[in-house]
């Protein structure tokens, strides 16, 4: 039997602030355990939650960043359930009233839409060891935005590859807009996977399996294809589709029963007495707008209408956003933004990918590439000093004259040794000026070059051999 599939994503993300969401600790990863505690966020009883107001000005700038609409009056609702990660045995959420609601992404072609993104505090986190589980409480309280598309609505995410797309755009438009940092292996972007079949062409939605709290893509893009099969070998068999929660183990590559799902009532959500319903001005989301970096989709166009970049090597530089950012301020210096990014789609980003660090400062880098465009220093040559120069605190400039790897066809050093090889072949030279065969003079080409140890400029060699041996008649 054929099937439509429908997935529906619910995104968590740790806002990049300085403090909780609703008391003055840190939020910092990876301070020693339970440092960055307080009664707020330890829920001791009497102790009152004060709103970030710096997060709710994050949370709006990411529903802006997506086209949202944003709500006049957002409300923190209290989530209750028990868990040994949320001290106060309930989350402070948004239920009715979320800051942003009706956003979309494109996706591929498809324009995905999107329910809302509401504001909440993080939990703590169980860390297990051996047979003893321990609690860190550093995590609660940390604003966490949530964001949750709308299966329901087409057109809807129906693949695996769909879904990652959607992911990684969303992680750039935040990492963009300065909302989050969404570092996937520190956990600050994790990710519910809902996932439902339907027969092909029939209108009635099927029943929902959740995958919970699922970290790296991989992993997201397996347990997705993994519950695809699931769910048409039950159907194809003739059974039914549990609701339910599954967890994906990854080391095993296959999920498994958490709980059968429970409902929003369960959680019997009702608007926190400890907080103030937060009003929205419209001055307050055009000032908020105005701060918005440029974003993904904007610096796309410019590289490829401004810079004349193809989209392959666009999407290349902007995937990271710091690559990208140590981009602009080399052609801010050196207005040559496609011969700069001949570089960074290469040399730079081959050395990075190979976990080597950015060992390179704008000033000899942006040196060295005009060297190579002006001819002073060979390609390949350069390319052999940048990865000889990496990571150390050379100064380009100075270094390669001390090693004499510049090539100047004016100075002595090539001249002599265009002499020195038309002496040598001297029987090469004779026939070459009777048969003017340019393999002959390609032979001599290679000879110079070969002597220069590659530094000379192999066009440059030739034309310059060509008017000696012409003068030389
Ligand atoms: P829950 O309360 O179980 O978390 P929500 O209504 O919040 O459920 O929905 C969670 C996500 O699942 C949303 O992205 C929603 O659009 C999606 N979803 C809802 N119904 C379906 C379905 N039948 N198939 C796939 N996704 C669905
Ligand atoms: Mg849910
Ligand atoms: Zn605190």
């Amino acid at each position: 039997m054929q099937y439509d599939v429908i997935i529906g994503l619910e995104v968590h993300a740790e806002l990049k602030t300085k403090s909780k969401c609703f008391c003055s600790c840190k939020n910092e990863y990876g301070s020693s355990p339970n440092s960055n505690c307080c009664p707020v966020c330890v829920g001791l009883p009497g102790a009152l939650p004060v709103l970030n107001k710096y997060a709710v000005e994050q949370t709006i700038k990411a529903g802006l960043a997506l086209g949202f609409e944003i709500n006049p009056i957002a409300i923190f609702e209290r989530k209750n359930y028990f868990y040994p990660d949320l001290a106060k045995a309930y989350q402070i959420s948004q239920l009715e009233k979320p800051i942003c609601v009706n956003g979309h992404l494109k996706v591929f072609d498809k324009n995905i839409p999107i329910n809302r993104i509401h504001l909440e505090e993080d939990a703590g986190k169980l860390v297990h060891s051996g047979n003893e589980t321990f609690v860190d409480y550093n995590r609660g309280g940390v604003p966490l935005i949530e964001l949750v598309t709308d299966a329901l609505k087409e057109p809807h995410i129906e693949t695996a590859d769909e879904a990652i797309e959607f992911l990684t755009k969303l992680r750039q438009i935040y990492i963009y807009s300065g909302v989050a940092d969404c570092e996937l292996e520190k956990g600050q972007m994790r990710a519910d996977v809902n996932i439902s079949l339907r027969p092909k062409g029939s209108n009635r939605f099927g029943t929902k399996v959740e995958m919970k709290n699922l970290m790296g893509f991989r992993s997201i893009h397996s347990a997705i294809e993994y519950e695809i099969a699931r769910q048409k070998e039950i159907l194809d068999d003739g059974g039914k589709i549990e609701q339910e929660t599954r967890k994906w183990d990854f080391e095993k590559g296959e999920s498994y029963t958490m709980r059968t799902k429970e409902n929003a009532e369960d959680y019997r959500y009702f608007p926190d007495p400890d907080l103030l319903a937060v009003k929205i001005s419209a001055d307050d989301i055009e000032r908020i707008k105005k701060s918005l970096p440029p974003l993904p989709e904007q610096i796309k166009n410019k590289y490829m209408q401004e810079y004349g970049l193809s989209e392959y090597d666009t999407d290349v530089l902007l995937a990271d956003k710091s690559i990208a950012d140590f981009y602009e301020q080399c052609i801010t210096v050196y207005p040559q933004p496609k011969s700069v990014a001949n570089w960074f789609t290469t040399e730079i980003l081959a050395r990075i990918k190979g976990g080597a660090g950015l060992g390179i400062d704008k000033k000899n880098l942006v040196w060295l590439i005009k060297a190579v465009d002006e001819k002073k220093i060979q390609r390949l040559t350069a390319k052999e000093f940048l990865a000889d120069i990496w990571g150390k605190d050379y100064d380009a400039e100075a270094e390669a004259k001390k090693r004499g790897i510049m090539a100047d066809l004016s100075s002595d050093f090539v001249f002599n040794i265009l002499d020195k090889v038309m002496a040598e072949k001297q029987a090469v030279v004779e026939q070459f000026k009777r048969e003017k065969d340019e393999k002959i003079l390609n032979f001599l080409v290679g000879q110079v070059m070969k002597e220069t140890r590659g530094k000379a400029n192999a066009q440059e060699v030739m034309e310059k051999l060509k008017e000696k041996l012409i003068q030389g008649e």
